[in-house]
């Protein structure tokens, strides 16, 4: 990982924004910027002529800061951290100091508020780091790929323990398990599993509801791998497909590939929505597509760029989103399918490699 580019990147924002340093509080920017993967600390970061930064833990996170940190002096706060992240921003002759406006609690602001008065003014700042995450570099790119495949191994194992009468829970257990094995860190969300009539709910959580002998399953589930999130979904039927189903199906998985197609540099992510919305809309799905196409997947399983209705925002290369359409109606349940793409200088990748043909159990 090349942090000291990333660390460059952020010192040339901050000058051109006209603000000396900034105090970087949420975790996943910090691990962007300076690796530290521990789940406490901040990260002080004076533009100056040359970047300083410093990072502040707490004791409990000693040996592993100084295993992970690059390009950050550590700091071993006796204090709470809020305060010695002060004392830095003081000695630092900062005057205008950021902070992240939507990862900052009350509580510390005010503490901020209270230490720094009158010697130092602060700014709100939003998306500074989000900005430069955007654009995912080489290295981000093979973690993601690894954690795309790892999470699409594991589908088999759970459709092999889908049957009539066992639970949602049991399901989202089988993944759960098999992607620890596979040596992931963790799941990148709650698992959804939503059988029969709970596959309406968009985001159905695995429950104790048994699976029925008919109706559709949405598996929407992720991995962690190397810090970086993966996420799929598949929608498969169990017993024979009434023929509704099935059309109903095929245009969520005609909305889906529209919708990649669209995807390539200097598109507005809007479009890309709109390609597969219009589709639904034309196979007389309207109002049944609740919510937006995708999202941004990283360090974090939700980030910018959004994939939504009106989003201005241009593609391009190095972003990874998700492409995840569908429908959910009160009579037939909901269908939905997602794969994760990559921007790509010509046009886009689709790292997800699982089949989208629909399955019946
Ligand atoms: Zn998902
Ligand atoms: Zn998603």
């Amino acid at each position: 990982m090349d942090y000291s580019a990333r660390q460059m990147r952020l010192a040339a924002d901050l000058r051109s924004a006209r603000i000396d340093a900034v105090l970087v509080t949420h975790m996943a920017n910090i691990r962007y910027l300076c690796g530290f993967s521990g789940s406490a600390g901040m990260l002080l970061i004076h533009a100056g002529r040359i970047a300083k930064l410093t990072f502040f833990t707490d004791g409990r996170y000693t040996q592993q800061a100084a295993e992970e940190v690059k390009g950050a002096r550590v700091v071993i706060c006796r204090q709470p951290i809020v305060v010695e992240a002060c004392e830095g921003a003081r000695r630092s002759r900062a005057k205008v100091l950021g902070f992240e406006a939507d990862h900052l609690p009350y509580s510390s602001y005010q503490q901020l508020k209270q230490f720094l008065r009158g010697k130092i003014r602060l700014k709100p700042v939003a998306g500074l780091v989000e900005r430069l995450r955007l654009i995912k570099d080489t290295d981000e790119i093979e973690k993601i790929r690894r954690a795309v495949i790892l999470g699409a191994n594991l589908l088999p194992a759970a459709l092999s323990v889908i049957k009539p009468g066992i639970k949602e829970t049991e399901i989202a257990a089988e993944l759960e398990l098999q992607a620890r094995r596979s040596g992931a860190e963790g799941m990148s969300f709650e698992t959804i599993v939503a059988a029969g009539e709970r596959s309406a709910l968009p985001h159905g959580r695995a429950s104790s509801q048994p699976i029925p002998a008919s109706g559709f399953i949405i598996l929407d589930y992720g991995v962690i791998l190397a810090g970086y999130c993966s996420d799929m979904t598949r929608t498969v039927h169990v017993g024979p497909v009434p023929p509704k189903r099935r059309q109903m199906y095929e245009a969520v998985r005609e909305a889906q590939l529209a919708s990649i197609e669209a995807v390539r540099p200097g598109i507005a992510a809007g479009e890309v929505d709109r390609a597969g919305r219009e589709l639904l809309k034309k196979a007389g799905y309207d109002g049944y597509f609740t919510h937006s196409t995708g999202h941004g997947v990283g360090i974090e399983i939700h980030e910018g760029p959004r994939i939504a209705k009106g989003q201005v925002e241009k593609l391009a290369p190095g972003m990874v989103i998700t492409i995840e359409p569908g429908i959910y109606t009160p009579d037939e349940g909901g269908v939905r399918i997602e794969d994760m793409v990559l921007v790509t200088a010509s046009g886009n990748e689709v790292l997800t490699p699982a089949a989208k043909d629909l399955v019946a159990l």
